[in-house]
């Protein structure tokens, strides 16, 4: 089947940005199951890409490959081993790191993390969906490892005109009895500290990896403070902070399950729980009522959940940003310092920081930036595919 574009709309692929969307396109030739392989032809008949053919979604085909070669497993093979070699090229091994990140890797849709034997996979479009099979076979292959576990409930399956999949997708598995919690829970560790990760229940795929360079930082400068670490989840920052020798770190988060989690990643870790406290409530209010009690730390981490999924949440999202950020700046000694993030892709780099700047301003406090953080090594972002960033972070200091 081919998809032929409209005069000009080739553009985008010739840059080699991988999306072409409905508008794009002039006319269908032929029939193809949802997620089966299209070419794409310019108005003029020709070639520029092969691709999967996402019938209900607004981005209508996904490049596989702008060569003319055949999209078959011993391509997908091809492309999955380029992306584990190139894990294996830029940092130590560990045993939590994602593995495949979709257009990054140029395998649009495919998210798979590796935590210890078990590697969990997300399939977020039609495409990936026709493929996952000949994908799951090959991930075991070139990993050696048994098990496959499926995590494709993210929302934006949704889009595609696809159900949630969540479940044991090869292999077998069962939990060793590691926590109170429901669920699958097993232990990883991140830059030598242990936590057990739920990847059945958990939020994404089960932990936040793309924060384990970040973690480490705060390890590093959390010496002899106070820390206060918000939207904590399961104490990514919180136990990276004991653990770099904070007086004392208090763990914020709306999820009970999640601090339950929270205070047994730090008992695993043999660290000083009287340093430890968690607090179950909604961050916002919570950040006022330390105002009222006029309460204060050396350090304040906001590491929130995603405000603004694309560009068209971006005002609530700066109003969000601006609020936390505001009552963080109010809430720091001076000395201390902000370490604020936004995981919402609506959001760019240079916006988030204009948020973070006025809500100092109006906090009336004087800071400067001495840090600019971002996503870990194992989520590359492809030059032509610039979406891929989405974290950023700020280390502020309160002067
Ligand atoms: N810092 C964490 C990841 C945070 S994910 C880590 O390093 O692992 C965002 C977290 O915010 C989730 O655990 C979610 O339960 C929590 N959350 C969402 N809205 C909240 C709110 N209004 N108040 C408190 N916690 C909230």
């Amino acid at each position: 089947m081919n998809i032929i574009l409209n005069a000009g709309r080739e553009k985008s692929l010739l840059r080699r940005h991988p999306w072409i969307f409905s508008g794009a396109i002039h006319h269908i030739d032929g029939n193809v199951a949802s997620g089966g392989t299209v070419d794409l032809l310019s108005f003029n008949k020709q070639f520029l890409a092969r691709a999967a053919y996402s019938p209900n979604s607004q981005i209508r085909a996904r490049v596989w490959t702008f060569e003319d070669e055949p999209v078959d497993k011993e391509f997908f093979r091809r492309r999955i081993r380029t992306a584990i070699d190139t894990r294996n090229s830029i940092f130590d091994p560990t045993d939590a790191a994602r593995l495949i990140y979709a257009e990054s890797d140029n395998l649009p849709g495919l998210i798979v993390d590796r935590y210890g034997d078990v590697l969990v996979l997300q399939s977020l479009t039609a495409g990936t969906e026709f493929w996952k099979e000949t994908i799951a076979d090959i991930l075991l292959e070139e990993t050696g490892l048994s098990i496959i576990y499926e995590r494709s409930d993210a929302d934006i399956r949704e889009l595609e005109g696809l159900e949630p999949k969540t479940g044991v997708l090869r292999g077998t598995l069962s939990s060793p009895a590691l926590s109170q919690v429901e669920g699958f829970i097993f232990p990883i560790t991140e830059n030598r500290l242990k936590f057990n990760v739920n990847f059945a229940e958990g939020h994404k795929t089960g932990f936040y990896i793309d924060q384990r360079k970040n973690r480490l930082r705060v390890r590093e400068l959390a010496k002899g403070r106070d820390v206060l670490d918000c939207f904590c989840y399961t104490g990514g920052f919180s136990v990276n902070a004991l653990a770099g020798g904070a007086m004392s770190v208090l763990s914020v988060d709306s999820s009970g399950d999640a601090l339950v989690l929270c205070k047994e990643n730090v008992a695993l870790n043999n660290l000083d729980v009287s340093r430890h406290t968690t607090l179950e409530g909604d961050v916002f209010h919570l950040l006022r009522k330390f105002r009222d009690e006029a309460r204060s730390f050396d350090m304040i981490i906001l590491d929130p959940p995603k405000f603004a999924p694309t560009a068209a949440h971006a005002e609530k999202a700066t109003r969000a940003y601006k609020d936390i950020n505001l009552f963080g700046f109010k809430l720091l000694r001076p000395g201390g310092l902000l370490v604020t993030f936004s995981c919402s892709g609506g959001v760019d780099a240079a916006l988030f920081q204009k948020i973070v700047a006025g809500a100092a301003l109006d906090a009336g406090i004087d800071a400067q930036i001495v840090e600019h953080m971002s996503q870990g090594a194992d989520h590359p972002i492809a030059l032509q595919f610039p979406e891929g960033a989405y974290l950023k972070g700020l280390i502020c200091l309160r002067k």
